[in-house]
């Protein structure tokens, strides 16, 4: 027997073993296709917004010239099909979910031209106890995806949440955004002077959290921010 084909019985029987599904629909996958099918990843709802430079999520940075631009990879309805891969993702200690969907954002934006320049990639911090709730950080992973893709180096510990923000669904926006002020503090202000930072988060709700992040990271001098979300919530 050929190695090739010693290679692909051994896949074969890993497939009969430990068949693999689509995150979205719940079908067989096939040996080519990761965590999505061909079809449910044709019909993920593309928020395009890297063709419309003054799209909902730029929108809450406008106030800085520094925040250069800001996109989304899809819409996320919690109430959707689609929200399976952020449930994965945070919930069901999957977070390779994010390294597969950060790749695959990442290569088809490359051609809009929205990495270039990014000298590094931040995923925005999780609270301590979210952390060690969780055991790991959903954007890191997301962020090691897009790393993958575009070369940039990944950083993940220049900047640290201070602040446990998880009881704030029901407050105004107001007081919301009032709240998340200073809930970030960056710790290694050197590695980011003069560089073009790409700031990765997973899902975009209300976009206080990013406020608050990037203006942590605005307090380090000559700093440009470039913005990515996985997804952005209706
Ligand atoms: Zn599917």
């Amino acid at each position: 027997m050929t190695l090739y084909k010693e290679m692909k019985w051994i896949d074969d029987l890993k497939e009969l073993l430990f068949p693999r599904y689509c995150k979205v629909c719940r079908r067989r996958l096939t040996h080519s296709e990761q965590h999505l099918c061909v079809s449910c990843l044709l019909e993920l709802p593309r928020t395009h917004y890297e063709r419309t430079p003054n799209n909902l999520l730029m929108q809450h940075f406008m106030e800085w010239p520094e925040v250069v631009a800001a996109t989304s990879y899809f819409y996320y309805d919690k109430e959707g099909r689609y929200s399976s891969l952020i449930h994965h993702l945070k919930y069901y200690d999957h977070p390779e979910v994010g390294t597969y969907l950060g790749r695959l954002a990442a290569t088809e934006l490359q051609a809009s031209g929205f990495f270039e320049g990014i000298d590094l990639i931040i995923p925005v911090p999780l609270s301590k106890n979210k952390l060690r709730k969780r055991g790991y950080n959903q954007c890191d992973y997301i962020a090691q995806g897009i790393s993958q893709i575009i070369g940039a180096d990944l950083h993940t510990h220049c900047i640290e949440r201070t602040v446990n923000t998880d009881t704030q669904t029901r407050k105004s926006r107001s007081e919301r955004w009032k709240n998340t002020e200073k809930i970030f503090q960056v710790t290694h202000a050197n590695t980011l002077k003069g560089k073009h930072i790409l700031l990765v988060d997973d899902v975009a709700t209300t976009g206080a959290t990013l406020h608050a992040c990037t203006s942590a990271i605005l307090k380090v001098p000559n700093v440009r921010i470039s913005i990515f979300t996985l997804a952005k919530a209706l």
